[in-house]
């Protein structure tokens, strides 16, 4: 067996168990979400491409709304960043 092909269809198994990790799972930290999120505030679509803002958003994803600055992690769900 080629081991080279084994690591990449195990990559690529892994990768597409990850997308189906759901918000509410104890794993939803290391889920990959793939559709467009949206500000729960002003409803603003959120970039593709991030800058991240602080450490947990580089860390596990999460948007900063240009629009009215609400904080929300790459579900869309709003954090309230003073409880963190
Ligand atoms: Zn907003």
């Amino acid at each position: 067996m080629n081991f080279y092909l084994i690591g990449l269809f195990g990559g690529i198994v892994l990768l597409i168990l990850l997308t189906f990790i759901k918000k509410d799972s104890k794993y939803a930290k290391f889920g990959i979400k793939l559709k467009r999120v949206y500000c729960p505030n002003c409803n603003l679509k959120q970039p593709i491409m991030r800058k991240p803002a602080n450490q947990r958003q580089a860390l596990f994803g999460g948007y900063t709304c240009k629009n009215c600055g609400v904080e929300m992690d790459k579900y869309g769900t709003e954090i309230d960043s003073n409880s963190v």
